[in-house]
Formats: structure tokens, C-alpha cells, sequence
């Protein structure tokens, strides 16, 4: 058959398999088979097992080959928090963070969200799209295939609608799937700041203007709100992730990254995909988790690249039953990364995960974060083709060559998106 592909030679092929989202020890559980091989039908995954097991399908003998000549497979990652579609990095920030301003000290100069919203109201459509169909290509090359893009940094009717209508042409114009979340409730924006009833202006902005055009403009699959200090309250949220549930949007926050609010409660109780960052919560915020189908999404790359000591307390989430999952948070403020592989680097090192651990957090768990689990995040029969390969002998060296990308090789949707040359070290 023309369009089936039989994929061999993965010395080691994580496929992820199994029921439900990975919590405790299940999460170190890799699916792996040595040897392994998959049969491709179109989009999707027709065959997984070993080598010999699938190539005596009478289909594998007239399918198109590729030998991945004993590198390491896996499934795509699922890069689930990212703030995609921005105009500018904010690098003249970077050096005042060395020097010990802290993120807050920045913000209150006028830099921070507010600059980066600055520059996005300021750049055109065309500009934005070519900078977010580099950073996608870059996604691609190191082995992402999915990805959240969220608005946020717009913050007035036409410029959050510029971002939304752009993950919708990204979608379309490129290969990678991009899940739109619509973060109107990013921070309150300059215009609305030092007014009294200012928040509460901006909320109703947000309720009566904006969501219905996301609403009927079928813009966004998810309503994301920033929960913090100098954002918004856990009762502001509240009334922004209700509104948008009416237009159907599902609930995520960013919850508890600069201080403890109460923000993870309120994903839990509003029953949110996922509650990311997460590095201030306290015990029973962790217990709570570790019994919820909250997906709790850690985000090393900011307290990395922000110098903080202090990150999200993922053994004792693990530990606690949580669905812990990671992503890059790539964005030019905080995590100016696309690397998964080096977010698995800083889990094993900061967070003390596993690189099992690690890569479970960064596919399957981050698929069910965008509630994708039926179609992502495994390489299981009747799931898309999403596979990213490595030129690694074991799939540990992927967190342990940190800061390099060894990425080989990566399909999406049984197609190749991005090859290299690179031979082994
Ligand atoms: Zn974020």
C-alpha cells in the first residue's frame, strides 16, 4: 500500500502505551520494547511492536521503509504552556535580572508583560507570523509536534483577536498542531492600571468583548487566566475562566508561581485541564493535586532562566499522585526556550525527576493537559504518527547531553518534518 510506511531499527522505542494519565510510579513506566518497530497508515499508527512482530504484517512487506539504523524513538513531545506568537525577546531585560532586579522590580519600570504587549500591539500580522514560523520549525528540530499557544500579550479587542486568528492561520500554513488558548486575563493592561475599578473594567472587557468574538470566532479551545499578584485575583479568575466557559472555552491558570493565592484550589474546584508553574503551593495544595484530574504542568525553564532557586516541589507531587507534566513556557519574558529536551535536563537536575519521569511528564501527561490523550502524547495503534527520533544509544542521554540537541529526526503525522546529517558522538 502507498501510504503505509514501516518504521524499523529503534534500538530502544518508548512508546508510552497504556490507560489513563501517568501518576507515582507509573510515570517512570516507559512502554519501552527493544528493537522496536512501527506500521504507518496515513496519519496514524497502524502497527507498534518489535521489529520481528511487525514486519510479518502482510501490509509491512508493500509499505515504504525507514530504518532508523538503532536510534532512539519516542513520541512527539507535547509542548503544553507556551506564549507563542510575540513580537520581540526582551534581551534588555536580561542584564537588569543578572544585575538582581527582580521580575516584579522590571514589571513596575514598564517592562515585564506590559512591554512585550508594547511591542505586539505595534507589530503587524505579517511580522508576528514569520517570527512564530521560525520559533515552530526550532519546535520541530527538537522534537516537538504539538503545540499550546496562548494570546495574552495583545490585551485590547483587536490585538488579542491578531494572536487568535494566527494560531488559526499557523495551523493551517504549517505542520505542527497548535492548541489555542485564549489568556485575555494575562495581566491588567497599562490603560486600565492606577484607575480605580480598573481590573474590574478590564474583566468586563473581557466578558461582554472579547470572549464573544473568541466564542463565535471558534478562536480558542481553552480560557487561561494569569492568577497572581500584581495579576488577578483567585475571585477575578474565577469570574474570568466562568465566562468563558459559556463561549466553551475549558479552564487552565497559571497558578502559584510568584506567591501562594490559592489559585491551584480554584483549578481544582472549577475542574481546569491543568494548573501550571506551581512552584509556591503548600502541603495540602500537593495533596489536593495528587487527588484531582488537574494535570499539574512545571515549567523549570523560567526559574532557570529568571536565576531562582526555588522550584516546583515535583518529587513531592509525584509522590503525592499528581499528573505532574512539563513544558517549556517558551516565552521572550521568563523561558525564551523551545527545548524539551533541555527542560527534560533541568527536571532531572532541579526537579529531581527521573529522565523517565521526565519524558512521561513531557508527552503522555502533557497530552492529557490539552486533553488530547486520545489522539497524542503515545505511540499506540490508532493514534497519530507524532515521533520524535534521537541520535542516542539510550534514551537517558537525551536530559543528559543538556543544552544539545541530538534530535534526529521528527515525524508528525507520519510525515518527515525535520532531518538532520548528525552523526553520533
Ligand atoms: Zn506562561
Amino acid at each position: 500500500m502507498a501510504d503505509s510506511l514501516l518504521i524499523t531499527g529503534a534500538s530502544q522505542l518508548l512508546t508510552l502505551r497504556g490507560r489513563g494519565p501517568r501518576r507515582g510510579d507509573s510515570l517512570s513506566n516507559l512502554g519501552l520494547v527493544n528493537d522496536g518497530a512501527l506500521l504507518v497508515r496515513g496519519d496514524l499508527i497502524a502497527a507498534v511492536g518489535t521489529r520481528a512482530e511487525v514486519e510479518r504484517l502482510p501490509e509491512a512487506r508493500g509499505a515504504e521503509k525507514l530504518d532508523l539504523g538503532g536510534r532512539v524513538a519516542l513520541p512527539g513531545f507535547v509542548d503544553s504552556h507556551t506564549h507563542l506568537v510575540h513580537a520581540a525577546s526582551r534581551a534588555e531585560e536580561y542584564e537588569l535580572k543578572i544585575a538582581g532586579a527582580t521580575y516584579e522590580e522590571i514589571a513596575r519600570k514598564g517592562g515585564g508583560i506590559l512591554n512585550s504587549v508594547k511591542k505586539l500591539r505595534a507589530a503587524t500580522s505579517e511580522a508576528l507570523k514569520k517570527r512564530a514560523l521560525a520559533a515552530l520549525k526550532l519546535f520541530a528540530a527538537y522534537g516537538t509536534t504539538t503545540v499550546e499557544a496562548k494570546s495574552g500579550y495583545g490585551l485590547d479587542v483587536a490585538s488579542e483577536l491578531k494572536i487568535l486568528q494566527l494560531h488559526k492561520e499557523l495551523a493551517a500554513e504549517q505542520p505542527l498542531d497548535i492548541v489555542s488558548t485564549f489568556l485575555g486575563a494575562h495581566v491588567v493592561p497599562a490603560e486600565y492600571r492606577g484607575k480605580s475599578g480598573g481590573a474590574e473594567r478590564y474583566i468586563k472587557l473581557i466578558e461582554e468583548k472579547l470572549l464573544p468574538h473568541v466564542g463565535e470566532g471558534r478562536l480558542a479551545e481553552f480560557c487561561d487566566v494569569f492568577c497572581d499578584r500584581r495579576a488577578f485575583t483567585v475571585e477575578q479568575s474565577k469570574r474570568v475562566l466562568q465566562a468563558g466557559r459559556q463561549w466553551g472555552l475549558a479552564p487552565r491558570m497559571h497558578a502559584e508561581q510568584l506567591s501562594r493565592t490559592g489559585a491551584a484550589r480554584l483549578a481544582i474546584l472549577m475542574r481546569a485541564a491543568s494548573c501550571d508553574h506551581l512552584e509556591q503551593v503548600n502541603q495540602s495544595d500537593i495533596q489536593a493535586l495528587g487527588k484531582s484530574e488537574t494535570v499539574a504542568t512545571l515549567l523549570p525553564g523560567c526559574d532557570f532562566h529568571l536565576g531562582l532557586k526555588h522550584y516546583a516541589p515535583a518529587r513531592s507531587l509525584i509522590e503525592a499522585g499528581a499528573i505532574v507534566a512539563l513544558a517549556t513556557d517558551y516565552n521572550p519574558g521568563t523561558s525564551p526556550t523551545l527545548s524539551m529536551p533541555m527542560i527534560l535536563s533541568l527536571a532531572c537536575a532541579q526537579l529531581r525527576m527521573t529522565p523517565a519521569e521526565a519524558i512521561a511528564a513531557a508527552t503522555i501527561n502533557a497530552a492529557y493537559a490539552l486533553r488530547r490523550e486520545k489522539s497524542i502524547g503515545s505511540l499506540e495503534v490508532g493514534k497519530q504518527a507524532d515521533i520524535a527520533v534521537f541520535e542516542v544509544a539510550d534514551y537517558r542521554e537525551i536530559p543528559y547531553y543538556f543544552g544539545v540537541n541530538h534530535c534526529w529526526m521528527t515525524l508528525k503525522r507520519g510525515r518527515v518534518i525535520h532531518a538532520t546529517e548528525q552523526a553520533p558522538i
